[in-house]
């Protein structure tokens, strides 16, 4: 769950990033935050991740009270969260199991568990064939299926995709929006920042749009296409 009351950021620039923002995501919910550059989306996502913090307002994010959150706890709140990069973020030493595997390892999961998950997630996302591909391997639409099952293998509450198929083929764009469909459909809360008007039309669903550090609208619109 993510909820905003009266968020407020200034930069200190003097920039005012977000004026006042209210906002309620609830378990489970699909949204998809458009808006302008410059508008505050980046904004919103760093506050949610706390690498920045709220002038002004309560930030809520799994339970958490952001503002109240001591910085040793900040890993604990981030391990609720998966995040999926726009340049996809991979390492490129590393294979598409060794990825998602190292996700489990720095946080000391057992063996057992990782043998176990890692080839599951692998599998959600339709590349069980490449898992032992490097990243330079993969096409980009592959690689962010990587970078989704990285963001999933941890079960984590809320997955947050900045931009997911601003690198990628337009084509396959749909696909990794039918993946995160797909994992929402699973219980997963999904927020999803996006330039793509066709792509947000097509799916429907909520939209959360914002301009100038404000919430312009927020609402429901049907899909298009609801079959994809
Ligand atoms: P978006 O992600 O929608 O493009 P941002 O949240 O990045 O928008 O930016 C919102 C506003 O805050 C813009 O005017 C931007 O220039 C400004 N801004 C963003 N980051 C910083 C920063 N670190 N310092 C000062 N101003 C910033």
């Amino acid at each position: 769950m993510v909820e905003f009351k009266d968020v407020s950021v200034t930069y200190s620039s003097g920039v005012d990033a977000l004026n006042s923002i209210n906002l309620k995501i609830n378990d489970g919910d699909f949204a998809f935050v458009v808006g302008p550059s410059g508008a505050g989306k980046s904004t919103l996502i760093k506050l949610i991740l706390k690498e920045i913090d709220a002038t002004s307002g309560t930030v809520l994010v799994n339970g958490f009270n952001l503002s109240k959150l001591k910085r040793r706890k900040i890993p604990k709140l981030r391990r609720t969260i998966g995040v999926v990069f726009q340049d996809f973020r991979l390492i490129p030493t590393m294979t598409v199991y060794e990825n998602i595997a190292f996700v489990l390892r720095v946080i000391d999961a057992p063996a057992k568990y990782i043998k176990s998950r890692v080839p599951y997630v692998i599998s959600l996302v339709g590349l069980s064939h490449k898992a032992k591909s490097y990243p330079t391997e993969l096409s980009g639409g592959e690689q962010q299926r990587v970078a989704l099952a990285r963001a999933l293998v941890n079960d984590p509450q809320l997955i947050i995709a900045d931009e997911p198929t601003g690198n990628i083929d337009p084509a396959l764009s749909y696909e990794i929006v039918g993946l995160l469909k797909g994992i929402n459909e699973c219980g997963t809360t999904i927020l999803m920042v996006t330039h793509e008007h066709d792509l947000v039309r097509s799916f429907g669903g909520r939209i959360i749009n914002i301009n100038k550090g404000n919430i312009a609208f927020d609402e429901f619109i049907g899909g298009s296409n609801e079959s994809k």
